[in-house]
């Protein structure tokens, strides 16, 4: 089968990775990537460092993934090709951000309630450049103190949707990041479905304009990703894909998803400038 080298859906130490941008972006050019997306939970921070459209020969499309909820459920929606400069965006990040850092010290006084010595400065000294406290940081200062063995463990123990210390974040709608994401003249698309949403209810993010849906997630089984994309072509929205790479866990490795001759033929609908497919 071709490859086609192209990942919509990568974080950086900006949020929860592990690499920095820098590091990132050496790492997939390295392995031929044409075009890459990066994605931080709730912030743009990343290009203050890189705001060009290549590295390289490699595009690389400015986005992020902002958090939201939908029938008590959490909800990621990529925004893809935005203005990470918009007031109105940089306006919605920061005040999920601040949020973030409420939700992590609750978080944190429930582990201690349950016995757990833990400090809110245990995490802090996991997070990166830009103050996204997220889960995996929890997670890993858990690790660190030896309350479980790694981070999984953590998730299902404590902080996983279903778990004793599970807070949820800010309640922002769809609406509300959707709307956000086209002010700063982006598109959106609903990250990893199966993992937040009925798929009845896409109908209800088209209602709110969304622009797309991430068909080609890296765990999506073919009879998931057939029914997305018969969605897709029946509701008139872009398929896109991406491996959601952190740095760590299941998708560690650089350039372990490669995308497809799809994902490529829908953003080059969106984007002005056009990424060629080649094989190899
Ligand atoms: P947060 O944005 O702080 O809610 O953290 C969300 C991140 O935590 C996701 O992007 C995943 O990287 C990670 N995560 C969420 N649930 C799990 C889980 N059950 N096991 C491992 N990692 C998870
Ligand atoms: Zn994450
Ligand atoms: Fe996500
Ligand atoms: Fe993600």
């Amino acid at each position: 089968m071709n490859k086609h080298y192209i990942d919509l859906h990568i974080h950086t130490t900006a949020s929860d990775g592990t690499y920095s941008l820098e590091e990132v972006l050496k790492k997939y050019r390295k392995k031929g990537f044409l075009a890459i997306a990066i994605t931080d939970h709730d912030t743009v921070a990343a290009f203050n460092e890189f705001s060009q459209d290549y590295y390289e020969k490699m595009r690389v499309i400015k986005g992020t993934e902002i958090s939201c909820r939908y029938a008590g459920r959490e909800v990621h929606i990529l925004g893809y090709d935005i203005d990470y400069t918009n007031p109105q965006l940089l306006d919605l990040l920061s005040r999920i951000k601040d949020s973030r850092v409420v939700r992590a010290k609750k978080i944190i006084s429930i582990l201690q309630g349950l016995g757990i010595e833990i400090e809110y400065s245990d995490v802090l000294e996991l997070v990166g450049s830009e103050n996204i406290v997220g889960r995996p940081h929890i997670a890993q200062a858990l690790v660190k103190k030896g309350v479980v063995t790694h981070q999984q463990q953590a998730f299902e123990l404590y902080i996983g949707d279903k778990g004793v210390a599970y807070i949820p974040k800010l309640e922002v709608s769809p609406e509300e990041v959707i709307r956000t994401i086209q002010q700063a003249n982006g598109f959106a698309v609903i990250a990893h479905p199966f993992k937040s949403i009925n798929l009845e209810d896409i109908h209800y993010f088209k209602k709110y304009g969304i622009d797309g849906i991430e068909t080609y997630y890296y765990d999506h089984t073919p009879e998931q990703i057939a029914q997305l994309e018969n969605i897709c072509r029946d509701m008139n929205l872009l398929s896109t894909g991406g491996s959601d790479f952190h740095g760590y866990g299941k998708r560690e490795k650089v350039g372990s998803y490669t995308g497809n001759a799809k994902i490529i033929e829908d953003i080059n609908k969106v984007l002005s400038i056009k990424i060629e497919v080649k094989n190899g």
